[in-house]
């Protein structure tokens, strides 16, 4: 039987980059999938993409802000009316903000950080939970990131949020492991997806390949991550094999968390 056989999961931040990555494999291992994002047209294409691949795939998609709480409403119920029963939540939705040193950073995009890479996951835990307690049984994976194990230059509202990610997922454990529902983070290094494309031309407009290069050359690993690396690591976090991993923020990033 497939790992992830009938499990009802949602993906939030399901469009592109990791949380599309993770949407593949998950299907892949036989999951049902609530797909969640607020770009509409990533969605289509993500569920259209999923659909060409894994013909038998129960899909659904939900247009839906994360850091909007009545959005996040929307989307738990849309998969209990599809599904019946939520298995399993990637709280996976979050962006980079601008790269400015601290001072001199922009209050708005500061707050929008927040409101997304902290509160959208927040929203998701509040109201996905409460039905996972019912059926004592749930699975949860929160994206942190190697700037919620350590800094990252020009990142402080990205790297202060996903601090909190990796906080906010220790709590959650403790409270709720005794209904059964396990809650881990994942903490990325640089993996190659839209999000990390957009920073390297924040670093080096004129020339982003460049900043690429020069940051994989500072990682153990001499190379950037790829989207399928991190989207096998969720996979298995949502699974039964993990069934005893519970509060964890695990670094997916080639080793570069442990260099100083
Ligand atoms: P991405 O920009 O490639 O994709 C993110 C997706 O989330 C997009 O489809 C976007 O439309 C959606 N999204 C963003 N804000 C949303 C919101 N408010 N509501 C609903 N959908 C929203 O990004 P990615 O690289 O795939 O990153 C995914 C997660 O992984 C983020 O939380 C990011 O911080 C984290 N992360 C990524 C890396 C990396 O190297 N790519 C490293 C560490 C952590």
């Amino acid at each position: 039987m497939k790992p992830l056989a009938q499990k009802a999961i949602i993906i939030t931040g399901a469009g592109m980059g990791l949380g599309l990555a993770t949407a593949l494999e998950a299907a892949a291992r036989g999951a049902r999938l609530c797909l969640v994002d607020y770009n509409e047209d990533a969605l289509k294409q993500a569920a259209a993409g999923i659909q060409q691949q894994y013909a038998d795939a129960e899909v659904i998609t939900v247009k839906a802000d994360v850091s909007n709480e009545e959005d996040v409403k929307s989307y738990v119920n849309a998969t209990l009316k599809a599904f019946g029963t939520i298995d399993g939540l990637y709280n996976n939705a979050g962006i980079e903000g601008k790269q400015a040193p601290l001072t001199e950073y922009d209050l708005e995009v500061f707050k929008k950080v927040i409101d997304i890479n902290l509160m959208g996951v927040y929203f998701g835990l509040k109201h996905v939970i409460p039905h996972m307690q019912q059926k004592q049984y749930g699975r949860i994976v929160n994206v942190a990131s190697v700037g919620g194990i350590r800094g990252v230059m020009n990142q402080t509202p990205y790297v202060a949020t996903k601090h909190a990610v990796s906080g906010i997922t220790k709590n959650a454990a403790l409270e709720y492991a005794r209904y059964g529902i396990n809650t881990n983070a994942i903490a990325p290094g640089a993996i190659l997806t839209p999000m990390v494309a957009g920073a390297f031309k924040q670093v080096n407009p004129a020339d982003p390949k460049a900043a690429e290069t020069e940051y994989a050359q500072a990682n153990p690993s001499k190379r950037l991550g790829l989207p399928e690396e991190v989207a096998r690591v969720v996979c298995f976090l949502l699974s039964d094999d993990a069934s005893y991993v519970n509060g964890q923020t695990l670094a997916i990033d080639g080793g570069q968390s442990n260099s100083y």
